[in-house]
């Protein structure tokens, strides 16, 4: 007869309410999406385009200058395929989590890469984003369903 197996994980149910506070800057971009329109602003001191924009600058704490709008386009920074289930998870395995280098911005967005096939995504890959309809267009990164390949772009 032998030992029972240890207990090293226990299923729990959990469940946390938070509210979190964007703040000024990032309020702006969040109110952006809603709209289809990706906000950015540049830095006045260091010349950082920050996407999406806080108030301040990180590296200089300047207070960024008014927003403008980017096209969206841009290029997978870097990615990473997701092949597991875990719990909680939304997306039918696999898909791929990438970052995402907005033409015109000095930081990435980190979104997901859809319409191709998860082995074909290349560092470097032009993309472009796919918004939502209107009736689930939010104040959250939810506007943007996916980023796709451009057509026609070869990476
Ligand atoms: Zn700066």
């Amino acid at each position: 007869m032998s030992l029972p197996e240890p207990v090293t994980t226990m299923a729990s149910p959990f469940r946390m309410d938070y509210t979190y506070v964007a703040g000024v800057g990032r309020s702006v971009f969040l109110r952006g999406l809603a709209e289809r329109r990706l906000l950015a602003r540049r830095c006045p001191g260091c010349a950082q385009v920050y996407l999406p924009p806080p108030e301040f600058c990180s590296r200089c704490l300047s207070e960024l200058e008014a927003p403008f709008e980017l096209d969206g386009l841009g290029a997978v920074s870097t990615f990473c395929v997701v092949n597991f289930p875990f719990p909680g998870q939304t997306i039918e395995p696999p898909y791929v989590v990438a970052y995402i280098q907005v033409h015109g911005a000095g930081t990435r967005l980190m979104h997901l890469v859809r319409e191709v096939e998860p082995e074909r995504v290349r560092i470097g890959m032009a993309v472009e984003p796919v918004w939502a309809p209107d009736d689930q267009l939010t104040t959250s990164l939810k506007s943007i369903q996916h980023f796709r390949p451009v057509r026609g772009a070869d990476a």
